[in-house]
């Protein structure tokens, strides 16, 4: 089955409208129409080959919203039209001992949504910045929030579950102080569910002109980075930080503002290095600084679950898809409150 996309030829080109071809649905498989698909940074990491290894051309899109289409013969908990999500995940080993307890996410063979090698053509996974996708039911998300909402939903697949899996499994809840480095896709969402959580929720931003609009989104306290004095008022009083920040940058300036076993967790990938932290930050007061990747199927449902619950979705800026390459430079630019999400029907318009 062919279909419409917007893709990239090269790292160093625009992406552009091209058609791909979808597998057949097998019997496990689920085949979706595409509604929405939001544009997480690591799109653009990859669209421009800032990681190693992008293959050509590059159909990102991990944030993938839509109806079932279709259903193969022996799927029995997905039937045509129910409102489903695919995240960062399409496939995986399923028998090792990370696919057994539901971390599919750290299995060796973890197939990403986009660019990672499968049967299909092309040799590589393409994603979902396009009208359809054809995924085996186990990595299929039910979605329960309304219809209304869905352009919203479909940041949690990667932005709510990235930050949803660190603050689970470190405990974030009442009694604890939480800061969330970085307010952009994951950011935003980070504090909207670390104050779900019950937990008190420091933002750290480099853009003064998000101190409020960080406070609306459920933060106890804004601290601009930038501002010493600001950050040295917290120094040794955090539980965890959740760092999420793109681009390379002193670790350092934060290490110090957690306490006594406390742990920074980097979710944030950037495409050159951090310089080394000073050990002795992390030495003197047992600190450690750990790393977490978005999250398993099962704890994906949890998070989708418990958005829905607590009514949270992500706030979003409906794009068209030609308007996907001045996306991409406005998030370079920090400017977008707080993702874009691409409606997938003006692919065919
Ligand atoms: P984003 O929307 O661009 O947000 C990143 C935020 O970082 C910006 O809004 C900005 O917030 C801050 N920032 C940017 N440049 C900075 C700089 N030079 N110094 C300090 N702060 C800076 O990106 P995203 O989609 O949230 O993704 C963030 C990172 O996480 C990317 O590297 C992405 O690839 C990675 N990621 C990792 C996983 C995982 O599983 N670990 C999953 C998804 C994404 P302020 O304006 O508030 O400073
Ligand atoms: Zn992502």
């Amino acid at each position: 089955m062919t279909v419409k996309a917007y893709g990239t030829l090269a790292g160093d080109k625009l992406l552009e409208p091209i058609e791909i071809s979808r597998r057949a649905t097998g019997a496990h498989d689920v085949q979706i129409d595409i509604a929405y698909c939001g544009i997480c940074h690591s799109d653009l990491h990859q669209a421009r080959g800032e990681w190693a290894g992008t293959q050509f051309p590059c159909v990102p899109g991990h944030e993938i919203v839509g109806r079932v289409a279709a259903v193969g013969a022996h799927v029995s908990s997905f039937k045509p039209g129910d409102l489903v999500g695919i995240g960062c995940i399409v496939d995986s080993c399923k028998h090792c001992e990370e696919c057994e307890v539901g971390l599919e996410n750290y299995c060796d063979d973890m197939v990403g949504t986009y660019n990672f090698p499968t049967a299909d053509e092309p040799g590589y996974t393409l994603g979902g910045y396009s009208q359809q996708i054809v995924v085996h039911e186990r990595y299929v998300l039910r979605i329960r929030h309304s219809e209304e909402q869905l352009a919203a939903v479909a940041p949690l697949l990667c932005a709510g579950i990235t930050t949803y899996s660190p603050l689970r499994h470190w405990q974030a809840g009442p009694g604890k102080k939480v800061g969330i480095v970085g307010i952009g896709g994951l950011g935003h969402m980070g504090i909207k569910l670390a104050h779900a959580m019950g937990a008190h929720v420091v933002a750290f931003t480099t853009s003064e002109s998000k101190r409020e609009a960080a406070k609306a989104l459920g933060a106890d306290e804004v601290v601009v980075s930038r501002n010493i004095d600001e950050m040295a008022a917290h120094i040794k009083s955090f539980d965890l930080i959740v760092n999420t920040v793109a681009a390379p940058h002193n670790l350092d300036a934060f290490l110090t503002l957690l306490k006594r076993d406390a742990t920074m967790t980097m979710v944030g990938a950037p495409a050159s290095p951090h310089s080394s932290p000073n050990v002795l930050n992390m030495i003197m007061k047992r600190r450690s600084i750990a790393g977490s990747m978005i999250g398993g199927i099962a704890e994906t449902q949890e998070m989708l679950d418990f958005c829905a619950e607590h009514n949270i979705v992500s706030d979003i800026e409906l794009i068209r898809a030609e308007q996907i390459n001045a996306s991409y430079e406005r998030m370079l630019n920090s400017d977008v409150k707080y993702r874009f999400v691409i409606d997938i029907a003006t692919l065919a318009t």
